[in-house]
């Protein structure tokens, strides 16, 4: 399947007046724009970060056949940002094609380890957003366990 990519306000150079709702936008998009990549036999997952910086990265779910070295799409955002050189992540948003999105333990640490308590997290089906939590809430013990 091609890939199909929506014209947004922003994309036909119309500013939206609520920054964070464009932000929003850009990262469900940019997570789109890379599901159909998804490598295993699973639904399309995945996931694009925004960096302290502005940038955004995105990347799909990397199964493979024994499930061994399988990388999660938000892990391979949060790591590509970072070995691109980028800083701290301030926004994410995971996508899938069908029930359920999540994301795991690990990845709620990745994200804790290089975002801040406040790094809000969107989870997407279809378009549809199922859940939105900031690390803070998704991972409160590593936020209390980093400040001492
Ligand atoms: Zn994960």
């Amino acid at each position: 399947m091609g890939k199909v990519r929506r014209l947004s306000l922003d994309d036909l150079g119309i500013p939206l007046t609520d920054e964070s709702e464009s932000r929003a936008e850009k990262l469900l998009e940019a997570a789109e724009d890379v599901a159909p990549n998804t490598v295993g036999d699973g639904p399309d997952r995945g996931a694009a970060v925004l960096t302290a910086g502005g940038a955004i990265y995105a990347a799909a779910r990397i199964e493979t056949p024994d499930q061994r070295q399988t990388s999660h799409e938000l892990e391979l955002a949060v790591k590509t940002a970072l070995s691109d050189g980028a800083g701290s992540i301030i926004e994410g948003t995971v996508v899938s094609e069908e029930e359920p999105v999540s994301v795991c333990g690990d990845c709620r640490e990745l994200v804790a380890a290089f975002g801040t308590g406040d790094t809000l997290i969107r989870g997407v089906v279809n378009s549809e957003e199922v859940f939105a939590a900031t690390v803070g809430e998704l991972l409160p013990d590593e936020q209390s366990c980093r400040t001492k």
